[in-house]
C-alpha cells in the first residue's frame, strides 16, 4: 500500500509536471488563442524544458518573420532523413494558413506537451516523428481583429485570412507568389511527411458536429494509396472520433442549401491547395474543418481529438501508408499515361448517415425574400447521398524528361525549391522533341489570387528538331518529384504553370507588318507558292467577312510565311519522347 501511495504521488508529480508550459487557450479557459509572439515564446520554453523537443527557424515569410518548425522525437535525432531511415512515421501538422481559424495552433501546443510529458503518450509516439508549423501565415496572424469570421464562435480574437501581402496562402502551393510558399517547400521536402495534416475551421452549413474531415480526393490520389484513404484510413478516423465522443463527417461542401436536399459532394482539392500540393508528392493528406458555429473551446477539443486518432492510425499503419506513397510514386514513370484534371460524377454515390437540422424556408426581416433558416430545435438523423467520385478530364503521357530552356528560370527556381533533380546541356544541341502550340484557352475575366488564370487550355503537338543552348534545363521525369512535373509542366494541367501566367509573355505576338511594305511581299509569296494561293482564294471566296478585311488577308498570308515569328503561342517547354 505505501508503495502504492508513493507511485501514486509520482503520478501526480508527472501529471503536475505535464500542465507546464499552459497555453493562453487553457489559461483563458477557452476563451482566446495565442499571438504569434505567445505561441512561440510557448514553443521555445517547452523546448527548454523537454529535449525531446526542438525549434527551429526554417525561411523567410512575407511579413519578414521566419517560419518555424517544431519537431518532438523521442530519440532527439532532429534528422528527419535519419528518422525516415529508422522507419519511423512522420506526421506534417500546418496551422494558421487562416489564423481566423486557429483551432489547430492550440491543439497542437498541447498536444506537443502532453505526447512528451505524460507517459502513456509518449508510449504511442515511439516510432512516430511529429512536426509541427505553429503558425503558417504569419503576416495574417499578425493583423488581429475580432471581426473579420463574422458567423465564427470564437475566440475573442484572431487573426487574418489574407497574408503580409494578402495572398492566400491555401491558394498558393504551385504558383508561390509569397515567401511563406517557399518556406514551406523547403520545410516539406526537408521534413517528407508520410501524412500531412491541414487544420482549418469551416463556414456554410449548420450540422450536428464539430467537426469534418477532407481529405485528399482518393479518386485524384489514385493507385491503392487512394483506395486506402478511402477505405481504411477514413473509416478508421471516424471510428476512433466516434469512440471519442466526437463524431466527424466528410466536409460538408454546400451554399446556402441544406445539405439534406440533393445530398452534397466531395470537395477537389486540386494542387493549388495545401493537400493538392502534397498529393504531387504522393503524401497522404487531410484538411480538417471544425465548424464555425461551435464554441472555440470545443472545436480546439475536436481538433485534438482528431490529431490523436491520427497518431493511433499512424502507430498501426505507419509501414503500409509508407509502402503505399513509395508504390504510387513508381506508377508515375516515363510513357505512362495519367489525369491532369478530373471531373465530379453524379453517377455514383455514397449513402451516409448525416446529423443535421432541418433547413426551413422562412421570410427574411432583412430583404422581405425567402431565406434559410436550420431550425436547431429539430435535428435529425438521415441517410443522404454523398458524392465522393472523380473522372479524369485529361490525360496525357509522361515524357521521357522535359528540356526547359534556362530563360525560363522562374518556373526552374521553383523546382529547384521542389527537390527537382536535373541536368544542364554540357553543349550546344539539336535534339527531336515534341512542341506544343497553344491552340485554344480562356482568360479569366476577374482577378483571382493575384492572376487572370488561363483556362479549358488546348494544345497542338508536333515534332521537331529544335536548337538548345549550353546550359539549358533537360528535366528527367525518373525521379520522385514526377507527378509535381507533369501537372505544373503540362499546360493542359488544372494548376499548370501555364494557367498560373508564368509563360503568358508567349501569347502575345511581338513583331507586325507593314501593310504597305508588305503588300509586295505577301503578292511574291502568292506568286512563288501555288498551294498558298489557292488556299487564299479558297478562304476569301468562302468567307465573306474576310475577302472584306484587307488587313485580315494580309495578316494571314503573313503568319504563313517565314517572317512570322515562332515564339508565339509556342510553349516554351518541351518533350522528350524517345
Ligand atoms: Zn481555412
Amino acid at each position: 500500500m505505501k508503495r502504492f501511495i508513493s507511485l501514486l504521488f509520482v503520478l501526480l508529480a508527472l501529471s503536475a509536471k505535464a500542465q507546464t508550459p499552459l497555453t493562453v487557450f487553457e489559461t483563458s479557459n477557452g476563451l482566446k488563442t495565442a499571438t504569434y509572439e505567445e505561441a512561440i515564446t510557448y514553443y521555445q520554453q517547452l523546448a527548454k524544458d523537454n529535449e525531446e523537443i526542438n525549434i527551429q527557424e526554417i525561411g523567410l515569410t512575407d511579413s519578414g518573420f521566419p517560419l518555424h518548425l517544431v519537431t518532438l522525437d523521442l530519440d532527439k535525432d532532429f534528422d528527419f532523413k535519419k528518422s525516415y531511415d529508422k522507419g519511423k512515421t512522420i506526421i506534417l501538422i500546418n496551422n494558421g494558413i487562416h489564423p481566423g481559424e486557429p483551432d489547430g495552433i492550440e491543439a497542437s501546443m498541447m498536444l506537443l506537451r502532453n505526447y512528451v510529458q505524460q507517459a502513456d503518450k509518449k508510449e504511442l509516439v515511439k516510432n512516430i516523428v511529429i512536426a509541427v508549423i505553429p503558425i503558417y501565415n504569419i503576416g495574417g496572424a499578425l493583423n488581429r481583429n475580432s471581426f473579420s469570421r463574422a458567423n465564427q464562435d470564437g475566440p475573442e480574437d484572431y487573426g487574418f485570412r489574407g497574408n503580409a501581402r494578402n495572398f492566400d496562402l491555401n491558394r498558393d502551393f504551385i504558383k508561390a507568389d509569397t515567401r511563406n510558399t517557399k518556406a514551406f517547400y523547403e520545410v516539406f521536402h526537408k521534413v517528407n511527411p508520410d501524412i500531412f495534416i491541414d487544420t482549418h475551421v469551416s463556414n456554410g452549413a449548420d450540422y450536428q458536429y464539430t467537426i469534418t474531415h477532407l481529405a485528399t480526393q482518393h479518386n485524384k490520389m489514385g493507385g491503392a494509396l487512394g483506395d486506402y484513404i478511402l477505405s481504411e484510413f477514413t473509416p478508421q478516423i471516424e471510428q476512433k472520433m466516434k469512440a471519442r465522443n466526437c463524431e466527424i463527417t466528410p466536409y460538408v461542401n454546400v451554399f446556402n442549401t441544406p445539405p439534406d436536399q440533393d445530398g452534397f459532394s466531395q470537395f477537389l482539392d486540386q494542387p493549388r491547395y495545401s493537400t493538392g500540393y502534397t498529393a504531387l508528392f504522393n503524401t497522404l493528406g487531410f484538411m480538417i474543418e471544425t465548424h464555425m458555429l461551435k464554441p472555440f473551446k470545443v472545436r480546439v477539443e475536436s481538433t485534438y481529438s482528431f490529431l490523436e486518432s491520427v497518431i493511433e492510425i499512424a502507430q498501426n499503419d505507419g509501414a503500409k501508408i509508407r509502402e503505399l506513397k513509395l508504390a504510387r510514386q513508381q506508377e508515375y514513370k516515363p510513357g505512362t499515361k495519367h489525369a491532369l484534371d478530373w471531373r465530379l460524377t453524379r453517377s455514383e454515390s455514397t449513402q451516409i448517415t448525416f446529423k443535421g437540422y432541418e433547413g426551413e424556408k422562412v421570410t427574411s426581416t432583412v430583404t422581405g425574400q425567402e431565406r434559410l433558416y436550420y431550425n436547431r430545435d429539430k435535428p435529425f438523423t438521415k441517410t443522404l447521398s454523398y458524392y465522393n467520385t472523380f473522372v479524369p478530364t485529361e490525360e496525357m503521357t509522361i515524357p521521357k524528361a522535359y528540356i526547359i530552356p534556362q530563360g525560363w528560370y522562374k518556373v526552374i527556381d521553383l523546382l529547384k525549391l521542389n527537390n527537382v533533380a536535373f541536368k544542364r546541356l554540357s553543349q550546344d544541341s539539336s535534339i527531336n522533341v515534341e512542341v506544343y502550340k497553344i491552340d485554344k484557352f480562356n482568360t479569366s475575366k476577374t482577378v483571382y489570387e493575384g492572376h487572370y488564370t488561363n483556362n479549358n487550355v488546348k494544345v497542338i503537338a508536333s515534332n521537331e528538331t529544335v536548337n538548345f543552348r549550353k546550359g539549358d534545363y533537360i528535366i528527367s521525369t525518373d525521379q520522385p518529384a514526377a507527378r509535381y512535373l507533369f501537372e505544373t509542366l503540362e499546360p493542359a494541367g488544372a494548376d499548370s504553370f501555364f494557367s498560373w501566367n508564368f509563360f503568358d509573355t508567349i501569347l502575345q505576338q511581338k513583331e507586325y507588318f507593314s501593310p504597305y511594305v508588305f503588300e509586295d511581299q505577301a503578292q511574291q509569296l502568292l506568286d512563288a507558292e501555288p498551294e498558298l494561293r489557292k488556299e487564299f482564294n479558297k478562304k476569301k471566296k468562302e468567307e465573306p467577312d474576310f475577302s472584306n478585311n484587307w488587313y485580315a488577308q494580309l495578316d494571314y498570308i503573313y503568319k504563313k510565311s517565314p517572317y512570322y515569328e515562332a515564339a508565339h503561342m509556342r510553349y516554351p517547354i518541351y518533350r522528350l519522347v524517345d
